[in-house]
């Protein structure tokens, strides 16, 4: 992408309306536009991030076996006087009529949309174990949106639904979730730790929360400090073992990490001082298992091996898909601007050119734009006539991993230059070994 014919609307101001950095960063970097409040708007560069971040949701939840569906955001309030959370659920739900005077809601969560399709179509335990997904936008009416895309009212959720034919069955879905997403939050250069959580208007008995550790988090969690240390990596995972899943839920699961819902002082207390941590972290995911609390009242039944009607076990699992642009921006930024992780970035690096306008700056940016893409990597080219540290300043806002910098001074040595956003280190390259750098 050529900046001068991209739209990065980004602001010299900080806005006075974003109380945390990640908000801040992404109102500056022209990411994101308010609509109404908890309402956002995704601009280019926001909504290229918003698309990796679904990409390795996607990419990861069916390497697990999980299948991905699309159900709409608006449903009927019959499914859900069927599971008697209509009334229950309060005013986060926005309730709507239709023409007919039908009751409407936009959905906050799809356990009874989903338990729907799976009566009308599975009969069987033969059909099981099966577990369904999408990404959806969900709309709650939170009391205080806020933090910009963290706590917004319309928000990018993918949320999961597995269905089994006992408890035991639904356990491993439930640990297999639990390793697909440690994979996921670590393929996005984050480290998301499982906590022991409440299960709050979801119900059920077995729950965790993933956080994120950040001061601004809305969370009060209290962890061992050693937890902090377990790395998923590259594990070779069979997701139909239920040992290696148990075993990686044992391992992730042994140090004390709670939220302040399920915090237990006593137990606490018996971790050594020097490891015992109290901290902030952000929600940026759930798994649960809930049984038969949504099959049973709504008949969500198949027949097992002696032939009787049984209500199938089921649980739910979230991931804040918009959230995690926020959060991952509150674990990845410094005073300049958002540092990107590979795995998320929205262009894998920019090219400044120093001076346009000079013929052989020019012509060695257009090559090296050819090269780039020939590679399989996405530039943002900044081609705009503006100042060098004006252009510098841009690209450290925006955050992405690389520049490649390219001057007349450079290119009388048939050099370039590449600075790593992270370290702030500079190489100077022959543009063929800066393409390969990057890549
Ligand atoms: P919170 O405690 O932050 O209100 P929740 O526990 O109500 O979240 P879940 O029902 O567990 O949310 O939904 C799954 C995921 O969706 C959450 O872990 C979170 O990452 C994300 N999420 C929930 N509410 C919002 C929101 N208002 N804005 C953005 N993301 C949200
Ligand atoms: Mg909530
Ligand atoms: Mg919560
Ligand atoms: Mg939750």
């Amino acid at each position: 992408m050529r900046l001068s014919r991209y739209f990065l609307p980004v602001l010299k101001e900080t806005p006075s309306e974003a109380q945390i950095v990640s908000h801040r960063l992404m109102l500056r970097a022209g990411m994101i536009k308010q609509a109404s409040a908890g309402n956002y708007s995704w601009l280019p560069l926001g909504y290229k991030v918003l698309q990796n971040i679904e990409r390795i949701v996607h990419e990861e939840q069916k390497r697990a076996g999980h299948i991905p569906i699309l159900m709409p955001t608006l449903q009927s309030a019959d499914l859900w006087r069927e599971s008697g959370r209509y009334d229950a659920y309060g005013p986060e739900m926005l309730r709507m009529q239709d023409r007919h005077g039908r009751d409407m809601l936009y959905g906050p969560t799809n356990e009874e949309m989903v338990t729907d399709i799976f009566r009308a179509h599975v009969g069987s335990y033969k059909d099981l174990p099966l577990t369904l997904y999408h990404i959806q936008w969900k709309f709650r009416d939170e009391i205080r949106p806020r933090f910009g895309v963290m706590r917004g009212r319309e928000f990018l959720m993918k949320d999961g639904y597995n269905f089994d034919l006992t408890k035991e069955d639904a356990l491993h879905a439930y640990n297999r979730h639990l390793v697909s997403y440690l994979r996921t939050y670590e393929r996005m250069g984050l480290q998301a730790i499982p906590m022991r959580a409440d299960s709050g208007p979801i119900g059920g008995d077995d729950t965790h929360e993933f956080l994120v550790l950040a001061e601004t988090g809305e969370s009060e969690v209290f962890y061992d400090s050693e937890i902090t240390d377990l790395k998923f990596g590259d594990r070779d995972i069979d997701y139909d073992s239920v040992e290696q899943c148990q075993g990686v839920l044992e391992e992730f699961t042994s140090r004390y990490a709670r939220t302040d819902e399920t915090h237990d002082e006593e137990l606490f207390n018996q971790i050594p001082e020097e490891r015992r941590r109290v901290a902030r972290g952000i929600e940026v995911g759930q798994i649960f298992y809930f049984g038969t609390k949504y099959s049973e009242p709504m008949g969500a039944t198949v027949t097992d091996r002696e032939g009787n009607q049984v209500p199938v076990h089921m649980g739910s699992h979230g991931i804040g898909v918009s959230r995690l642009v926020g959060a991952l921006i509150e674990a990845n930024h410094d005073d300049k601007g958002i540092i990107w992780p590979e795995g998320v970035t929205p262009f894998h690096c920019g090219i400044v050119n120093v001076k346009q306008g000079d013929a052989e700056a020019d012509a060695a940016c257009e090559d090296l734009y050819k090269a780039l893409s020939a590679a399989g990597l996405e530039p943002l080219y900044d081609d705009r006539e503006d100042r060098a540290g004006a252009k510098f300043a841009t690209m450290d806002l925006i955050g992405l991993p690389w520049r490649i910098t390219v001057g007349p001074r450079g290119l009388k040595n048939g050099v370039v230059e590449v600075t790593s956003r992270r370290t702030g280190e500079s190489e100077e390259l022959a543009p063929e070994a800066a393409v390969a750098r990057i890549r």
